[in-house]
């Protein structure tokens, strides 16, 4: 087999991530790498802190980059949170739903499911029902923007139940963060995971996390250790901690928190709310022309996301053949159904950057000509 170098093509993201990456972050990820423990990157790491406090509209103390994908940032927040024998209310409305039930699991947990239709916003009312049945529960789980369905939950309420009935709220926000509005003190939730590549538009491989002082102090009163050495938050808060001197534990990802860290600073630059409205803008439009083609919505109109717009494939119409058309004749990638939607559903991703109008119009010409 011979092997040469690897030149991508310039592909044209509009999946469920990751999304396209701004060339910005793209050169950043270029700089010369330094020292983990170099005072210029200490000094970044504190940077990439506050500006991720802005992302997620929080002044939590502990607001860090997990050194590992969304994924590790689901298990952050599980297995620091979660002690044995601890009831989580865990809302499964799509595939990463049952991941959070699965990781509640391996913690020793005890995970009370609220089942909610793929496609569907998780219901409150039956949040609040198995609530009300679980007086002993110390968590509710749930994720805000379900990337496998295109739903998005009324995290604000959802986290005001868990207030209510004395629980500390769990959040997966990894398509929700710079796509739609999100506020970590407002709505009172207290851990937090997001990931790089979807609405941020950075490289793939790092994962936002947040944890509320209560969140903290849940932690630190742990009777057992975390069984994970890695994702021990307790002794990677030496390592993110502002005071005193840095304790080394892993080695962060030099130039993924460089690209990381110009990703955010663009948010900040464009605004938040600039964001939230430019996802919304753009949806309207891609909205608009997937309804022309004829194309359906999955989920209900009150409960969509702008990033993720999941459309029904049309009856004799075949699934792969379609995105590999647009893969290979345009540098297109849509994505394909997850799970209970497999073969019979489109994710078309508008998430940070890629949440434009040229893209918009190249994904309906595109689609117009594959359905043609
Ligand atoms: C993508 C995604 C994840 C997992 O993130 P990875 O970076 O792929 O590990 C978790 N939850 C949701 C809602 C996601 O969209």
């Amino acid at each position: 087999m011979a092997i040469s170098h690897f030149y991508p093509p310039r592909r044209t993201l509009m999946g469920p991530g990751p999304s396209d990456v701004n060339p910005q972050v793209l050169a950043a990820l270029a700089k010369p790498t330094i020292g983990h423990l170099d005072p210029l990157f200490i000094n970044l790491m504190e940077e990439t802190k506050a500006l991720l406090q802005y992302a997620f509209q929080t002044q939590n103390e502990f607001t860090i980059a997990v050194s590992a994908p969304g994924s590790a940032g689901m298990e952050t927040c599980f297995v620091n949170l979660v002690e044995p024998g601890d009831k989580v209310i865990v809302c499964i409305n799509g595939v990463f739903g049952s991941r959070m039930k699965e990781n509640v699991i391996r913690c020793g947990g005890e995970a009370i499911v609220v089942e909610q239709e793929w496609g569907r916003a998780v219901d409150p009312d039956a949040v609040e029902t198995a609530l009300k049945a679980n007086p002993d529960a110390k968590f509710l789980a749930f994720v805000h923007a379900e990337t496998s369905t295109g739903a998005r939950s009324d995290a604000k309420a959802l986290c005001a139940l868990a207030q209510q009935y004395n629980c500390l709220s769990i959040v997966d926000a990894v398509t929700s963060l710079g796509g739609i509005e999100l506020r970590v003190d407002d709505w009172g939730i207290d851990a937090i995971y997001s990931g790089s590549q979807k609405c941020l538009s950075c490289v793939p491989g790092i994962s936002p996390v947040s944890l509320s002082a209560k969140a903290v102090a849940k932690i630190k009163a742990r009777k057992t250790p975390v069984q994970s050495w890695f994702l021990d938050q307790t002794l990677v808060m030496g390592y993110w901690s502002g005071e005193g001197k840095r304790s080394y534990h892993h080695t962060a990802p030099v130039n993924s928190i460089y690209a990381l860290h110009e990703s955010l600073l663009l948010l900040q630059q464009e605004t938040l709310e600039a964001s939230w409205q430019r996802h919304q803008t753009q949806h309207e439009a891609l909205k608009a022309g997937l309804l022309d083609l004829g194309l359906e919505f999955v989920v209900p109109k009150d409960e969509r996301l702008p990033q993720l717009n999941t459309v029904r494939i049309p009856q004799g119409v075949d699934d792969a053949t379609v995105r590999q058309y647009l893969l290979n004749e345009y540098n297109l990638e849509i994505g394909a159904g997850l799970g209970a939607f497999a073969g019979n559903a489109w994710r078309i991703g508008l998430m940070g950057y890629a949440a434009k109008s040229e893209n918009v119009l190249l994904c309906l010409a595109a689609l117009k000509k594959a359905l043609s």
